[in-house]
């Protein structure tokens, strides 16, 4: 062999695969990861623009508590010796919702449940059950070691050391939030409210959430807390490449992968936009499973398990984002971080129906010029919209997206209009561009009612020595989800490496 080879190669620097790189090469792995983009960071990345430093996405950030097991950026951060200072954030979401429902989640469980409380005091007992049910899968999570449930020896393992635990999260496996929630809750103004509870992560109603995600995010928001990185999110994943640079793996940038290449039915490489190819004993793919399995491998020769899943998950929406800088005068003392906007109940899943809106310079002010704020507005689109305009067009339909948004939001912040300084609008095509990822998408959603996670796949693909990271396996989406993913990735490559 003539050629440099690699132990494992992996197809972009999302979190998902940042974790599974840092995680081998810390094990001694000879890692190259090839990242299309700029920077590290995928939909955890940012951009910055006149003083201004936006996260393109995620900015409510679980899994940087200091305890438990379920810290998992805390976890893979350590594991290549960065380190990254947070900022506690005191209330996850501030939710604006139809019905007058004006309600804060706290992060003290009893403080949240007391405000949930006040408005359904018929209900006293039925929010309680509901969401202690929710601590207990989080409780069986944060008791053991989240690692690849295909390495039998490790799940053989964790049974043993911890079986209560485990026979807890088997049978949490196949449910969804609906189903648990109505066991205990009847009011129908409740279930709404633990609908958008779930679709404000999950882009899907209760019915249709699985419960092991739920009982993460409704839990560690009261247990590790929502955090967010001093500098921003890009923070995290400049950290993990500056770590796996640190453990001896490589990064390159503006390395577009075209192909996957396969020798014998098996992966053996991979192919630039450049030409240059790259050989490696393990490939992962941290693109989502559409790219990689119709655009990276011929679609033509898709594996039927992969058919199967496309079949059960679709695409959810894009987003259609607004990034504000605006006067610092216009926000009320006592403003979250974190906002949810929904004036009637029958749009929450709809277009332009819900709007999420985040200010991290309330947490850290040095992410915009002294005297003003950020706010991240984005609210649900299809990318089918936003196809086939002029770009005049295309440029109306943005200004008048962005006016609808901005006239909605002086709602809970009155005088935002006018206190503008900056907007950058983005669209399902900016999310395609940018992030690298089919239609913009948030990631798999799905198709009809699914028994919870059960058909969510793993890491290893049909395709020996192929593996997938990130939001379309096991977990699902969010950036602790991801890491999750990470862990289990690298911890399956490693066993099959023998490292
Ligand atoms: C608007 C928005 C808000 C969000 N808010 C939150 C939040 O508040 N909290 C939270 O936890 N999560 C949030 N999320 C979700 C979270 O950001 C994602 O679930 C997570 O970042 C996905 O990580 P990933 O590892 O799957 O991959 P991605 O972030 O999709 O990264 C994949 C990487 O692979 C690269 N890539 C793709 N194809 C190729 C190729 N062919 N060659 C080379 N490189 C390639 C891409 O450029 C990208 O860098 C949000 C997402 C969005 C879009």
């Amino acid at each position: 062999m003539n050629y440099e080879l690699f132990d494992v190669i992996v197809i972009g620097s999302g979190i998902g695969g940042l974790v599974t790189a840092t995680q081998l090469a810390a094990k001694g792995a000879k890692v190259l990861i090839l990242e299309r983009y700029l920077i590290p960071g995928g939909s955890a990345g940012y951009f910055q623009s006149q003083g201004y430093t936006f996260d393109v996405g995620a900015s409510m950030i679980f899994g940087f508590g200091k305890k438990g097991t379920t810290n998992l950026l805390t976890r893979a951060l350590e594991a290549v010796n960065v380190n990254l200072e947070t900022i506690p954030d005191p209330v996850q979401i501030h939710y604006h919702l139809p019905n007058g429902l004006d309600l804060k989640v706290e992060q003290n469980y009893e403080k949240f449940l007391q405000n949930l409380i006040n408005y359904f005091p018929h209900e006293a007992k039925g929010i309680r059950s509901f969401y202690n049910e929710c601590q207990k899968v989080f409780n069986c999570l944060n008791n053991i070691e989240l690692l690849s449930l295909e390495e039998p020896r490790y799940v053989v393992r964790v049974f043993f050391q911890n079986p209560l635990a485990c026979l807890g999260l088997a049978k949490y496996l196949p449910q969804n939030v609906g189903d648990v929630a109505r066991r205990y809750i009847k009011d129908p103004l409740l279930l709404k409210f633990i609908d958008i509870e779930c679709y404000c992560w999950s882009v899907v109603p209760a019915e249709m959430t699985p419960m092991i995600n739920a009982g993460m995010v409704f839990s560690d928001r009261h247990y590790g807390g929502v955090n967010y990185p001093q500098g921003g999110v890009g923070k995290i994943a400049q950290k993990l490449a500056e770590g796996l640079e640190k453990a001896g793996g490589q990064i390159q940038y503006q390395a577009r992968v075209t192909k996957i290449l396969t020798e014998q039915g098996q992966a053996i490489g991979v192919q630039l936009a450049s030409g240059q190819v790259y050989h490696g004993k393990r490939i992962v793919s941290n693109a989502t499973r559409w790219d990689t399995f119709e655009k990276l491998l011929p679609s033509a020769r898709m594996p039927s398990n992969e058919k199967i899943w496309q079949q059960r998950y679709k695409k959810s929406p894009s987003f259609l984002s607004l990034h504000i800088g605006v006067k610092a005068s216009i926000l009320q003392a006592n403003t979250e971080c974190h906002h949810i906007l929904l004036e009637d109940w029958q749009n929450m899943e709809l277009a332009e129906g819900t709007i999420f809106v985040s200010i991290p310079t309330l947490l850290d002010p040095d992410l915009a010029p002294t005297g003003y704020h950020i706010i991240h507005a984005f609210t649900p689109a299809w990318i089918a919209d936003w196809q086939g305009l002029t770009p005049t067009e295309y440029e109306q339909k943005k200004e008048q997206a962005a006016g609808r948004i901005i006239q909605r939001l002086e709602k809970i912040f009155p005088g935002l209009d006018a206190g503008l300084d900056y907007l950058e609008v983005g669209t399902p095509l900016t999310h395609r561009r940018f992030l690298g990822r089919t239609d913009g998408s948030y990631g798999p959603i799905p198709q009809r009612k699914l028994r919870g996670l059960l058909g969510m796949p793993f890491n290893r693909t049909a395709i020996p020595n192929l593996y997938c990271v990130g939001d379309s396996t096991f977990p699902g989406q969010g950036l602790n989800a991801v890491a999750f993913s990470g862990f289990a990735c690298a911890h399956r490559i490693a066993v099959d490496l023998g490292l």
